[in-house]
This record gives C-alpha cells, structure tokens and sequence, in this order.
C-alpha cells in the first residue's frame, strides 16, 4: 500500500486549491474528491484573497473571471421604529481600485484543478468519498475509500465541508447553531444596471443583497426564514420576478430571472483549534456562518494559505513530510488560525444577529453603529480593514 506525506480529504474550493498547491511543493499526495454537482453560487472574494490568488497561481488573471466590486450600498429596508441611514462604501476610501471581485464559484474550481494539473509532481487523485479512517499505532492514518481501496498518509486535511466525517472522528472542538434562516440564491438583471455596486437591502429577517456580475448579471442572495424561502421558491417566474421588484423598492426597473432558484440552510459552526496530532481542518470543516460580508470562502483559502506557510516553515520542498513534521505543522497551523477564526467568526455572528435583532438596545446599536461607519473616518477605515479580512 503507498504512503503518501498528505491525505486531502474534499474536492471543493478549498481541498483543490491545496491540492495543487502541495502538489508544486512536491510533496506526496493522495486527493479525495469526488466528482460534485454544479455549485451556481458565486464568491465574492476580497483583495487580500485575490491577490493570494494571483501571486500562488491559482488564479493570476482575475479580471478573466470575476466581476469587480468597487461599492458596497446598505440599505434599511425594516419597517422598524428606528431606522439607519443609507450607507455607502467606495473602495477608492480603502485605497483600492476595488474591494474585490465576484467569482462564479462554477468557474473556479476548474481554475483551481487545472492549476493542479499543471504542476510539476504527482498527485493521486480518487474519485470517491471516504468511508474510513483508522489510525495505527505509529500514528499514520489509513483511510478506506468506498470502493474499499486503502491509502496510507503521515498529514490528514480534512476539507470535507460543514458535515466533515474528518472533524467528527478526530473529535474536534465546536459549537454549532442552526438558523431559523436560509439563503436563496439566483441569476437575474435588472432593466437598469447596478454597475459595479453591491446593494443590501437589510431586512427583519436578513439582507436580501444584490452582487452584480458580468453582462449586467445579478447575483441575489437572499436571507429569510425557510418558510418565506420555501414559499418564493413555489412560485412561478413571473410572479417571483415581480417579487425581486417589490424586495428592491423598484430602484432598477423589471427583473428577469436567468436561473434556478437554490436555497442552503444556514448554521454558524465555531471552533478555535483547527489543527492537532497531525490532523488540520479547512474551509467549512472548520467555520461555516451565514453569507452576510463575503467571509465564507475569504477565511478558507487563508487556511490553505496558512497550512502552506506551516508546511514550508517545517518541512523543506521537495523533501518527505515525517509523521513528527505531521504533528509539527497541525500545531503550528492552529497557532496560525486561531486568532482569524475568533476575529472573523465574531464579526460575521455580531453582525448577522444585530440585523435579526428585535431587541430595542440592540436596534440602538446597530443604529448608531451605521451613523458612525457613515460618518466617522476612523471607524469607516476599521470597517474596511476587517470586511477586507486584515
Ligand atoms: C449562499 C451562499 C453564498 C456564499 N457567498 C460567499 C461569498 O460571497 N464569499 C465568500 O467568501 N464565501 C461565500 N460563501 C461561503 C462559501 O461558499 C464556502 O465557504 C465554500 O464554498 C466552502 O468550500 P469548502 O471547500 O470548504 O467546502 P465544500 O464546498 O462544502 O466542499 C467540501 C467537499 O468535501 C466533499 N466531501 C464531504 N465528505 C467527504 C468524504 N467523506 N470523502 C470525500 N469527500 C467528501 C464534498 O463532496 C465536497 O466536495 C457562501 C455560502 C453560501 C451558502
């Protein structure tokens, strides 16, 4: 039976990403990823994330792909007693020509395998999921996929999504809180542009946020109680067109809707040790919240980012990864993403429940928060320091 440095379990965003990336180092490694239906979300990325992206490879030619954000629009929609004021973000306040682009996540992960396969080295990519992991006395895993084939490997990445079997069997720390909430998300345009400005219309139960794409495309993603969402996905295309209207406040004239309609149940899952005994989490294995302020996939590819540095920082290119390198890289790795998991897990929380919050002190805050960002330099230069991800 071969054994491989790494075992990377999951083939989404963020497992192909770091396939591809060890891969260059010429470390050994055996990828489970199988084959996923198509994802019609799109990511928007920050431009830390893309300028990650561009200098590792992964994608050096973002304007080919994403759609640029250069403003970000807020508005309160709630017919609350207290309501906040209109807020307008430019990126060329952060210094930047944009805050980032909008990737169709569809368009991405072919990027992120095809840097892959063009890596010098070897990988052993397995098309199937794994069933089983079993750890020997001499601490390498051996992990059973379900064709009942066996791998052997000294480093295990568990980038196997919010259900990770890795995270459950390795007995990681973490809370988990199902929302009342899912997201709805879709294709449309507007009769008018949006041009290159993210709107979120913030209502009581969640923003109803429209990202602008290529070709005047909007991305709608929408935060609501499952029951509404369920109700808007069982109507027909005219009458849920209508809907996009009246949810936009008739700014930008008729909407056409160009997709499926999609809904994804929302939970928040929080942990603060994402790595140990030679076993690391990424992406959603490791923190998943609700898609309010882009965070998602931006914290996922810095844990790729970060287990890289870890990787170098202990074990030269091209050289074997020991089992004690192993234990090496998962301490250091959390040591790396403890302090982002707390920051970023505690902003996205923060954020989401004042916007749900009925809580009269709670509107007061969230309020004044939205004065301030609008008028206090300071503050608004902090805002876009941590949505940025720095
Ligand atoms: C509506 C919505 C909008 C979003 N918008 C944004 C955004 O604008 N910006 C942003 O930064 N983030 C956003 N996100 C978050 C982002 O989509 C996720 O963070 C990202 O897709 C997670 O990627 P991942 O690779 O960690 O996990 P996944 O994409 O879940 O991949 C996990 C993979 O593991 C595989 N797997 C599972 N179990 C096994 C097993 N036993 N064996 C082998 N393989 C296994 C699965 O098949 C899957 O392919 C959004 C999320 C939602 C729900």
């Amino acid at each position: 039976m071969a054994e491989y440095d790494i075992a990377i379990v999951g083939g989404g965003l963020t497992g192909a990403a770091l396939a591809g990336l060890l891969k260059a180092r010429g470390k050994s490694v055996v990828h489970f990823a199988p084959v996923m239906e198509k994802d019609f979300r799109t990511s928007a990325l920050m431009m830390p994330t893309v300028e990650f992206l561009q200098d590792s490879g992964l994608c050096p030619d973002p304007d080919a792909l994403g759609y640029p954000l250069r403003q970000i629009r807020i508005i309160d929609a709630t017919n609350r007693l207290l309501r906040g004021p209109e807020a307008l973000f430019d990126s060329r306040e952060a210094g930047h020509e944009q805050f980032g682009y909008n990737f169709p996540n569809a368009d991405l992960l072919p990027r992120f395998q095809a840097f892959a396969d063009d890596q010098p080295g070897e990988i052993t990519k397995v098309e199937a999921r794994v069933g089983l992991i079993d750890r020997q006395d001499d601490g390498v895993f051996v992990i059973t996929d379900a064709h009942q084939n066996e791998h052997r490997a000294r480093l295990l990445v568990g980038a196997d999504g919010k259900k990770s079997m890795v995270r459950q069997q390795f007995s990681f720390e973490f809370d988990e809180e199902q929302f009342a909430q899912s997201a709805l998300v879709c294709d449309f345009e507007f009769e008018r542009s949006i041009g290159d400005c993210s709107i979120e219309f913030h209502y009581e139960n969640g923003p109803f946020t429209l990202v602008p794409a290529h070709n005047n495309k909007i991305n709608l993603v929408w935060l609501d109680q499952h029951k509404v969402l369920n109700e808007a996905l069982a109507l027909s295309d005219e009458k849920f067109e209508k809907l996009l209207e009246d949810k936009a406040n008739h700014l930008f004239g008729h909407a056409k809707l160009l997709t499926k309609r999609f809904v994804f149940p929302l939970s928040n899952l929080h942990m603060r040790v994402a790595g140990k005994d030679g076993v690391v989490l990424v992406g959603e294995a490791a923190h998943a919240f609700p898609p309010i302020g882009a965070q998602g996939l931006n914290l996922g590819l810095r844990d790729v980012e970060s287990l890289i540095e870890a990787i170098d920082e202990v074990s030269p290119q091209k050289q074997p990864l020991t089992r004690a390198d192993a234990d090496r890289v998962s301490a250091l790795y959390a040591a790396k993403r403890t302090p982002d998991l707390i920051k970023t897990g505690g902003f996205v929380d923060g954020l989401f429940k004042s916007l749900l919050s009925d809580f009269l002190p709670a509107q007061l805050l969230r309020l004044s928060g939205l004065w301030a960002l609008k008028s206090v330099s300071p503050l608004r230069k902090l805002a876009f320091k941590i949505g940025m991800g720095r």
